[in-house]
């Protein structure tokens, strides 16, 4: 993972609505907060806190945009949105089984950037840059400096996809997609419009979660502008991440015609909880968001005390769907190198 200044495209605001108040979505990515010391002090959290994170944030730095961390409560060290992106001592310990690359994308490479796993569609990873260091990632060991970023650097990729007509879909993922500049992503969804067998585009992002007012006119003008059908996947974790301007954003989506979906993460001390787990659900369903997937942490060295138990998973989605609608409830899944799908724990 590394960080990025996305280059400056010309913004113009949305009428009329909270997005044109807020800063441009650049601005916030320039002005994250990368210092731990700087988040603590922001949060009023004590000086150990400080130490910790300056020690566990060597190999996978520090960053959250200002907005996000706004959301969160002074004093808590619990908060379930600092736990998400607080460096802490305990990413050091490396229990058994808990490796590099826990979900084999490295076997799954076709060419720089492009993996394939499942029948018919593909992941481009077209950078490496996040808009949010999320601790518990599977990709924080990923070599992101390998991957090609830039229209003349996915031009293999392209190539690749253009030549295997069993695949009718593409994910832009990452790292962020959207922490690319539209012209760039215009330029690319056009490239892959034009290959006759694609039919649809799935957008995989943390940006309307963490910087909502970057689904802007220039994104929905590029996302919805082709011949593909396109499909967003958010990713949020916990309900209190779903405020106005994130809604807002969504509702920009829903309105644009995109399908939407979330994707959450089990995470300890995070939403290991029905109460957190139904609000979430019905807070996104409320917003016309399809609870996706909810998945089973990956094994990735220096997230293991983010891990919960496939048991206690599988029986919080028992209360779950006792509680909520069918179409409410994610399916729990986990990655497993090799397998044909994700596979559903229940
Ligand atoms: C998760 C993933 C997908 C998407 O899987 P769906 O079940 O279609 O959501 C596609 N490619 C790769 C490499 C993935 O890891
Ligand atoms: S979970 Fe997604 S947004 Fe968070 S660091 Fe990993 S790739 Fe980036």
């Amino acid at each position: 993972m590394r960080i990025v200044t996305p280059s400056d495209d010309p913004v113009r605001t949305a009428s009329g609505d909270e997005i044109s108040d807020s800063i441009r979505w650049q601005t916030a990515m320039k002005t994250a907060l990368r210092d731990p010391a700087e988040l603590c002090q922001l949060l009023q959290l004590p000086a150990s806190s400080v130490d910790a994170a300056i020690a566990a944030a060597a190999d996978f730095p520090l960053f959250v945009p200002q907005q996000f961390a706004a959301k969160m409560t002074p004093g808590d060290l619990h908060d379930p949105l600092l736990l998400q992106v607080l460096p802490v001592l305990r990413e050091l310990e490396s229990p058994q089984g808990f490796t590099s690359d826990p979900v084999g994308d490295q076997q799954a490479t076709l060419t720089p950037g492009l993996l394939q796993k499942y029948a018919g569609r593909a992941l481009l990873v077209t950078t490496g840059a996040c808009a949010v260091h999320c601790r518990y990632c599977f990709r924080r060991h990923f070599p992101y400096t390998e991957v090609p970023s830039g229209v003349a650097a996915w031009q293999d990729a392209v190539e690749a996809l253009a030549e295997d007509e069993s695949i009718h879909e593409v994910l832009l993922s990452g790292g962020d997609p959207l922490t690319l500049a539209d012209a760039t992503l215009a330029q690319l969804a056009g490239q892959l419009a034009a290959i006759p067998h694609l039919r649809r585009i799935r957008i995989h992002s943390r940006l309307p979660i963490m910087i909502p007012q970057r689904i802007n006119d220039q994104l929905l003008a590029w996302l919805t502008g082709t011949r593909l059908t396109p499909i967003f996947v958010i990713h949020a974790n916990h309900p209190r991440e779903l405020d106005q301007p994130v809604l807002n954003a969504i509702e920009r989506l829903n309105q644009a015609g995109v399908m939407v979906l979330n994707q959450a993460v089990l995470l300890a001390g995070v939403n290991d909880d029905v109460e957190v787990l139904a609000e979430l659900s019905e807070r996104l369903v409320d917003y016309r968001v399809t609870p996706y997937y909810l998945h089973q942490l990956d094994r990735v060295k220096g997230a293991a005390h983010f891990e919960v138990s496939r048991e206690q998973g599988a029986e919080l989605i028992r209360q779950l769907r006792s509680r909520l609608p069918g179409y409410a409830v994610p399916r729990y899944v986990e990655e497993i190198a090799g397998e044909p799908n994700k596979t559903i724990i229940a």
